[in-house]
């Protein structure tokens, strides 16, 4: 039994809850063990041992003896022994964090094996080339991850081998061959490592326990964590445990199965397996595996009895499982378990019939899918049209409709969408070496490989579009083309469209057609399983948020959008998009004006248009709130550009005297920093009347709307507000054309004014700022810059690369609220503002309204909404009511 401070905890004595210890392989092995399933035995060194050892260097001191304890006691149990050459014991080292990272950090298969040993094993199983050629795969697998050399020359040598004895595969190699490979990879070993392979199984054991370790801090085993939001610090669990071999003959074999379709989330088993081979091989892709309906007609039994134990799992677990498994001579073991990664369509499908079977609630089902994932499937599909004809058809691995430019490896991915463009990388099947591709690409398309393989299993988890084992294609890295059976060839920088959905690669750009399930939860209505699934999803969520959804809208039909998309008001509608176009003339007028009545003219002018936009606004949000920002952007932004105009006058002969009019206005409002200039609240109490005619026109059209008979709610909003008196001053002119509009139309016409609070000055002096607001509306986007200090636009566009290269933050404050520090303003000014007015109402309206991530810390933060752009509320609904449940914040539903 391990007492509670081991590094060591056999199979028998973990458990799931120990994740955080025995990282998720381990765990599922302890689980799959007490669950009386047919696991190799074995053990399993803690997380606690890795951080340690990164943290030192060195083991800690304990866990030698610990391991040799654990060891000595599988020894017994198994009725083997590491190193004896009579009855050897060969066991697989194997990484497992608290996160799934597939294929991220290292696995060592067949330590134990030595010249002794190689002997034994053959006598034992009777098989003299399987015995050979494990031991070359040791000391292939050894001599690259321990011994750090360079697995392309264990490649060369069986190559050159190969050419040799004219053989097409390494399967063709018989026991002499494998023999002389062995002393060949030995001198390698040698003459590369600087040492020898070490003979002594136990030195083995070690070495491999420490390289599994190290490997947690493999350049892409911290690419791969930076990118799902794993924390660095958790380290690896290293699983050590009794060989199993599938590749003993007709009657041994290897698969990969899960207990519902981990693409689809049909109900239902679903699997690959490859007779004869070792696991590695069916996950790598290096071979093509059949589905799991071959272990069906060729063992019925072991297929039964697999069907059985995934059963056990889905109802131990409560979730999709996915299993690793091997049948060695008849006999079935269960290699490793764990909850299966799923694309966003699956999730949604999943979760939504284990809550109509009763086996999770309605609560759990919310929590297992997430507002980004609901994103994802509101992006267009492909047009199904019969003339296109595809280039090849592969294996459906992940979901969606990619655009891009076909490349040839990961470097030029990565290359290419520096420079902006998209891209589709096309591998003959991907190894972990590919991942930054992988993330820089918009799609991954692979000659080899099933939905089990490297290139389907990490797309998945990362939502990217994946169409693998397209068997058809044959693809030439190194002459950076690809050539269809048909004999098409494509070539690096040529565009393929990828439908991730049917498997099928088409040559050019396809048309994209709405998704169903955007369609669906426009209307209401559906009657496909995964819309239907969306759309329970969604209402729940709306019946536990406590955080309303309101959009940013500036147009009637952004606001119908909106509103039948499950809007409940406009959280923000910015005018100023109402002033350009036609209009441009009208606010240049007013800018020009050099007196008081031109400037009331030109105002006057503007007066009726505006009324217009918030009669239609209204109008369409009608009986919900709609929030009126008052003009925000520097005038500067209604001129013409001052570089453009000045050219534009010098090649004039006789320029028109508006024309240098518009110059002067444009030399007169320059600016070095506009977006700290004159613009917000100042532009309001600058120029005189502005604010006046735009709190007219809405008062107007409030006043218009309850004529027509509608229940107009107009809410205006004062921008850029540093100073309580900013606020009352702009308050003040509100409230008295409010009076004025009122007594010309024989009723009260009220309408709540708030601020926005989008400087650090504002929600620092928040309580002052609340006697003169209704409302606050958080604009996090100006927040975010000037808590900063950075503008936004430069930013992106010179060092935040490589800011997020250099992990300096994981994620963009401006897509991710900054909880730190932004958050810690928003908190701030939140509580003074409620402690002024207790009647305050308080809601945010900058971009990362429409971040799933950040509406948790908005729900936690005790604001009333959040808004964000239209297409963006069905996720952000979903993320308010997972917020209001609880649940984890997101960025990786499928870990
Ligand atoms: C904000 O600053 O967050 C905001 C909503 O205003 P804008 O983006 O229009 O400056
Ligand atoms: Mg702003």
């Amino acid at each position: 039994m391990s007492a509670p401070t081991s590094y060591v905890y056999a199979f028998a004595d973990g458990s799931r809850e120990l994740t955080d210890l025995l990282g998720g392989k381990g765990a599922g092995l302890a689980e799959m063990s007490r669950l009386g399933l047919p696991v190799p035995p074995g053990f399993t060194i803690t997380t606690q041992a890795c951080r340690s050892y990164l943290a030192t260097g060195e083991e800690p001191a304990d866990l030698g003896v610990e391991v040799a304890q654990q060891l000595a006691a599988l020894e017994q149990a198994v009725g083997r022994s590491l190193g004896a050459a009579d009855r050897p014991l060969l066991v697989s080292v194997r990484s497992g964090g608290k996160f799934s990272m597939p294929g991220m950090m290292e696995t060592i298969l067949d330590i134990g094996l030595n010249d002794a040993c190689v002997r034994g094993l053959a006598r034992v199983t009777g098989k003299e080339r399987f015995a050979w050629d494990s031991y070359r795969r040791l000391l292939q697998m050894f001599g690259h991850t321990v011994m750090d050399i360079d697995s392309a020359l264990f490649e060369e040598v069986l190559a050159a081998r190969k050419q040799k004895y004219g053989l097409k595969n390494d399967t063709e190699l018989d026991t002499g061959h494998l023999k002389s490979i062995v002393q060949e990879f030995k001198s390698l070993i040698r003459r590369e490592g600087g040492e020898e392979f070490p003979q002594d199984p136990v030195t083995q054991l070690h070495q491999a326990i420490r390289s599994v370790f190290s490997s947690w801090n493999s350049e892409r085993a911290r690419l791969y964590r930076a990118r799902e939001a794993i924390p660095d610090d958790l380290g690896t669990a290293v699983t050590i445990q009794t060989m199993v071999f599938g590749n003993l003959g007709a009657d041994s074999g290897s698969g990969v199965a899960f207990t519902r379709d981990p693409v689809t989330g049909e109900p239902g088993l679903y699997g690959d397996y490859l007779p004869g081979a070792q696991g590695e091989d069916v996950v790598s892709g290096a071979r093509d595996a059949a589905s799991l309906d071959s272990l069906r007609t060729a063992s019925p039994d072991v297929h039964d009895e697999l069907a059985g134990h995934l059963r056990t799992l889905e109802h131990h677990y409560r979730d999709l499982c996915d299993v690793e498994f091997t049948v060695e001579r008849g006999t079935l073991w269960i290699l490793q378990t764990r909850v299966g990664k799923r694309t966003a369509e699956a999730a949604f499908r999943i979760a939504d019939d284990l809550a109509a079977e009763h086996r999770i609630s309605r609560d759990e089902a919310l929590r297992r899918v997430e507002g980004e994932q609901l994103n994802r499937l509101m992006f267009p599909r492909f047009a199904q049209r019969p003339c296109d004809v595809p280039l090849a058809g592969g294996v459906a691995a992940s979901p969606g409709a990619a655009v891009g430019v076909v490349v040839f490896d990961s470097r030029a991915a990565v290359r290419e969408a520096r420079a902006g463009r998209r891209t589709v990388l096309v591998r003959r099947e991907t190894t972990p070496e590919d991942l930054p591709g992988m993330i820089a690409a918009e799609a991954v398309l692979t000659s080899r490989g099933g939905k089990t393989s490297h290139a389907a299993v990490v797309a998945r988890g990362m939502g990217k579009v994946c169409v693998c084992g397209a068997e058809t294609l044959t693809v030439d890295e190194t002459a950076r083309r690809l050539t269809t059976r048909s004999g098409v060839v494509v070539h690096e920088g040529d565009t393929v469209s990828v439908d991730g959905t049917t498997g099928t690669v088409h040559l050019g750009a396809l048309p994209l057609i709405d998704s169903d399930v955007r369609t669906a939860v426009e209307s209401g209505t559906s009657t496909g399983a995964l819309s239907n699934a969306v759309l329970r999803s969604v209402a729940h969520a709306d019946s536990v948020a406590r955080l309303e959804v309101r959009a940013n809208a500036d147009t009637p039909a952004d606001a119908a959008l909106a509103r039948r998309l499950g809007a409940r008001g406009i959280g923000l509608c910015r005018t100023e998009h109402m002033f350009l176009g036609d209009r441009r003339s009208l606010i240049e007028d007013m800018i020009l004006a050099t007196d008081d009545d031109a400037r009331r003219s030109a105002l006057d002018a503007l007066l009726p248009l505006q009324r217009l936009d918030f009669v239609g606004i209204l109008k369409a949000m009608d009986g919900l709130p709609v929030t009126i920002r008052l003009l925000d952007p520097p005038l500067h932004e209604f001129l013409p550009d001052l570089t453009e105009l000045s050219v534009r006058l010098a090649t004039m002969e006789n320029p028109a005297r508006r024309d240098r009019e518009l110059l002067d206005a444009v030399q007169r409002l320059h600016e070095q920093n506009p977006m700290l200039g004159l613009r917000g609240v100042r532009l309001g109490l600058v120029v005189p009347g502005l604010f006046a005619m735009q709190t007219r026109a809405i008062a107007e059209a409030v006043e218009q709307r309850l004529r027509e008979g509608g229940d107009p709610h107009a809410e205006i909003m004062i921008p850029l507000v540093a100073t309580a008196e900013e606020l009352r001053l702009a308050r003040a002119e509100v409230q008295q054309v409010l009076a004025d509009v009122s007594g010309t139309a024989g009723r009260r016409i009220d309408c709540p004014i708030g601020t926005m609070v989008e400087l650090p000055r504002a929600a620092l002096t928040a309580d002052r700022l609340a006697r003169h607001a209704d409302f606050f509306s958080f604009g996090t986007n100006d927040l975010t810059q000037t808590v900063w200090g950075m503008s936004r636009d430069d930013a992106e566009a010179s060092f935040f690369p490589v800011y997020l290269d250099r992990a300096v933050f994981p994620v963009s404050p401006f897509d991710s609220i900054d909880e730190e520090g932004v958050g810690r303003l928003i908190t701030h000014a939140l509580a003074g503002g409620h402690k002024a007015n207790p009647r305050l109402a308080a809601g945010i309206c900058g971009e990362h309204g429409g971040d799933p991530a950040s509406v948790h810390f908005f729900h936690r933060a005790g604001l009333d909404y959040v808004s964000c752009s239209p297409f963006r509320v069905p996720a952000v609904r979903l993320a308010a009511g997972r917020a209001a449940l609880g649940a984890a914040s997101g960025g990786s539903a499928s870990r």
